[in-house]
């Protein structure tokens, strides 16, 4: 990069001024071990399986060794937090080691948890198992749904301690550090561009666009200011897409900050975020936005025209005219109704668009949020109704996904029952056959998710240092639309003891 780097090389948390990013070295972890590798992904950055089990996989992406003639640098950027403007951030935990091209694709390998950079402010640059496998799992989970996202590398033990919280008795808590390597084909956020733009450094603003758009958006041909407009609007669009893809399979991300919005479009920072099981469009895992719940669920989508508004205002400097830019941000609401409709269109299995569909979808939205039911469940399930079916057999289908029975009155029973028969007319419109729509449905509604309770089973067990069931998680995960009879008694409603309990961020 030709940002202006750090001049101070040393490493302690500090307030950069005028800088991009700043040189920095991984902790030596005190005795680094291998979990879990992703194969695919090492074989993606051109390593071969036997690389990933050798040492020198063990010293790199464990922090304990810098590949020869690399510089790890962490990134400075800014960002709006929960609405706020929160001023400069930067990689507090999270240290870009190298850039790989292979295969024409380039990748950014960051360490996440291998030590305090000058953005850690007043945290320790670490990461305990618990978030770090929280992290692994679910982004390569989220790969296999079809979703943009960061991907994992490795998730390795440092055998270090790390204290996150302080007992009652006053005693520090020790947890196990470890640190992954995650993958993409680069970090910078919307918040790298606002960093730039707060400080009215448009020299750099400048630098970081045109670095960003010749690197990673050789598509854009455009030059001038008309360069950035097609890059924002680029970046518009893949917003827009990750967004219905959540909204697809229920992930919520829990911290929609401008400093976690990927320029790429990609799902990235895999903290306090959750899968919704009952389908709650208020639902949000995070139990530090309880009170304004401004990144639920069903916020999502507000929520990221939100943030484009932010990297729009701190794109304007290069684009000195605001129409262009506001003409991109008034077409995302419509864009994505129609691109949000066409999504649950395709979970419904319907392929012909018929004026009645958004009603259809409208009130199926309305029940589902009625009674307690489960969204993967009852997603999966529909593809079994056929269309010689009346209201209430088809209902009969898709029943275990509701989470009480009891709560299924008379009123809540016609009113399902009326969806159902609606749905079977419909149904009957279409040309594909009963088994044609199952195996189309059965390709957008997954079987298998990552599940809140499954991540905290799966940290249990690894905190007693049992990786069985991480080995098993990820195994199904790989694939999450295949039935996996082996993998069967994961397709199933949360338990009652798991209700409310999220996994924890830091
Ligand atoms: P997050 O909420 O995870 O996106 O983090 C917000 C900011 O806090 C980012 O700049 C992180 O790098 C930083 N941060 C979070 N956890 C730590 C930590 N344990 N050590 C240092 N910085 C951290
Ligand atoms: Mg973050
Ligand atoms: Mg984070």
């Amino acid at each position: 990069s030709q940002l202006p780097a750090d001049p101070t090389v040393e490493n302690y948390p500090r307030q950069v001024e005028q800088a991009g990013f700043s040189y920095v070295l991984p902790v030596k972890p005190s005795n680094p071990s291998l979990i879990h590798t992703s194969a695919e992904v090492a074989n993606a950055i051109g390593l071969s399986d036997e690389d990933t089990i050798s040492l020198d996989f063990l010293n790199v992406f464990s922090g304990n060794k810098v590949y020869p003639e690399t510089k790890p640098f962490a990134l400075c950027y800014a960002g709006h937090q929960f609405g706020n403007w929160a001023g400069q951030l930067g990689d507090g935990r999270a240290i870009n080691l190298t850039e790989v091209v292979h295969d024409n694709k380039i990748f950014t390998l960051q360490l996440k948890g291998a030590g305090p950079t000058p953005y850690s402010r007043t945290a320790d640059g670490f990461a305990v198992l618990r978030s770090s496998i929280r992290e692994y799992l679910c982004a390569e989970a989220m790969h296999y749904l079809g979703v943009p996202t960061t991907r994992s590398l490795s998730l390795m033990l440092s055998g270090d301690q790390v204290v996150r919280d302080v007992l009652y008795n006053g005693n520090p808590a020790y947890e196990k550090g470890a640190i992954v390597c995650r993958v993409a084909p680069s970090f910078i956020r919307f918040g790298s561009f606002e960093m730039f733009a707060s400080r009215k450094d448009h020299t750099n603003l400048k630098l970081l666009a045109d670095f960003t758009i010749k690197n990673h958006f050789p598509n854009i041909k455009e030059e001038g200011v008309e360069k950035y407009i097609a890059f924002f609007e680029e970046v518009t669009q893949t917003t827009l897409k990750m967004i219905v893809e959540w909204q697809r399979v229920g992930f919520v991300h829990g911290v929609m900050n401008t400093d976690n919005m990927s320029i790429h479009g990609l799902t990235i920072d895999y903290g306090p975020y959750g899968w919704l099981e009952d389908y709650n469009t208020g639902w949000t895992p995070n139990t530090t936005d309880n009170q304004h719940k401004r990144y639920r669920f069903g916020n999502q989508p507000e929520i990221a025209l939100w943030n484009l508004y932010q990297l729009a205002n701190a794109m304007y400097p290069l684009v000195e005219e605001a129409k262009p830019l506001e003409i991109i941000l008034e077409a995302f609401s419509i864009d994505y109704e129609k691109e949000y409709l066409i999504m649950m269109l395709n979970k419904l299995g319907l392929q012909d668009k018929k004026e009645s569909d958004l009603f259809l979808v409208g009130t199926l939205v309305e029940l589902l949020e009625r009674v307690e039911t489960d969204m993967t469940i009852f997603f999966r399930n529909l593809s079994t109704v056929s269309k010689e079916d009346s209201g209430i057999i088809a209902f009969n289908a898709i029943k275990e996904a509701c989470y009480t029975e009891k709560d299924l009155d008379e009123t809540i029973l016609k009113d399902w029952y009326d969806w159902f028969e609606n749905y079977t007319i419909r149904i009957n419109e279409e040309t594909l056959s009963d088994t044609d729509r199952k195996v189309q449905m059965n390709k957008v509604n997954p079987k298998y998710v990552l599940r809140n309770y499954m991540a905290q089973l799966c940290i249990d067990d690894a905190d007693k240092g049992d990786y069985t069931l991480l080995n098993e998680l990820f195994k199904m995960l790989k694939n999450p639309y295949d039935e996996q009879p082996n993998f069967q008694k994961w397709f199933a409603k949360r338990p009652d003891w798991a209700r409310d309990k999220v996994g924890c961020s830091m």
